[in-house]
């Protein structure tokens, strides 16, 4: 059985104090049921760079993973303004987000750059988020499965069969992130089954099966539902709705079959 992934992207929101009161707001709701929630689903936040001290802090005997938003490929160098995995692992963050649309789109990254990224997680035993999604227009014009698919085999160029279940694909339509427009589970369980199809004929049965597929883009307490116990939603990577500790404990406790 695939463990769900239930990730809060937090972006650039909240200052160290707030940052602190969130993840005890979080811990409050749902450290009681740590045990019973951990056997069936992980549990994520990914705050902005420079609140992970505080952060990984104010986890601390908590289940609750910790997450990079964002990192180099490199592991040091003159990359002004960039972290490193090993700087990242220097705090306990063990996942890292990579290629959200965000980092597309304002940030010009491409796949070759967040194919780099991915490699460098997984050389470093990170596991990488891997975010694919078509914009709106791509959308209308039916494209989406092509190029979610080749969003998908450019991330993942030169991964061995043997990492490919390490990482998580993160399904995040443009056109829903942020906009208060979530994708039907209908939509959104035909794109996660695409994926799985393509690793299995990259890789076979047995790793399309372990692969965790996530969806996001404005997934809130209402809608996680529906979602995540569709058979190919393997959890959430959740914006907005993260950054308020009673909707993101209530959609981390999300029914999940
Ligand atoms: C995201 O940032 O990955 C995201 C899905 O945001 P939101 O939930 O706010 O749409």
């Amino acid at each position: 059985m695939r463990k769900k992934l239930i990730a809060g992207n937090w972006k650039m929101h909240l200052v160290p104090v707030e940052a602190r009161a969130l993840v005890e707001g979080i811990r409050h709701e749902i450290d009681r049921d740590a045990a019973t929630l951990a056997k069936d689903r992980d549990v994520l936040v990914a705050p902005p760079g420079i609140l992970i001290p505080a952060v990984a802090q104010a986890l601390a005997g908590s289940s609750i993973l910790l997450g990079a938003q964002n990192m180099h490929y490199e592991d040091k160098g003159a990359f002004t303004g960039e972290l490193s995995a090993p700087m990242l692992q220097a705090y306990g963050v063990t996942h890292v987000i990579v290629g959200h649309s965000e980092r597309r789109h304002i940030f010009h990254e491409t796949d070759e750059l967040i194919n780099r990224k991915v490699l460098a997680a997984l050389h470093h035993r990170m596991t990488p988020i891997l975010c694919v999604g078509e914009t709106q227009d791509e959308h209308d014009g039916g494209r989406a499965l092509d190029i979610v698919l080749g969003q998908l085999q450019r991330g993942l160029k030169g991964v061995g069969d043997d990492h490919v279940t390490t990482v998580a694909i993160a399904y995040e339509p443009v056109w829903a992130i942020g906009t208060g427009r979530t994708a039907t589970p209908e939509q959104a369980e035909v794109i996660h089954g695409a994926i799985r199809g393509a690793i299995l004929e990259r890789c076979g049965r047995e790793r399309a099966d372990a692969v965790r597929i996530i969806y996001g883009g404005s997934v809130n307490d209402e809608s996680v539902d529906s979602l995540v116990s569709r058979p190919d939603i393997d959890g959430a990577l959740v914006g907005g709705a993260s950054l308020k500790a009673d909707s993101f404990a209530r959609i981390v406790r999300a029914r999940t079959r």
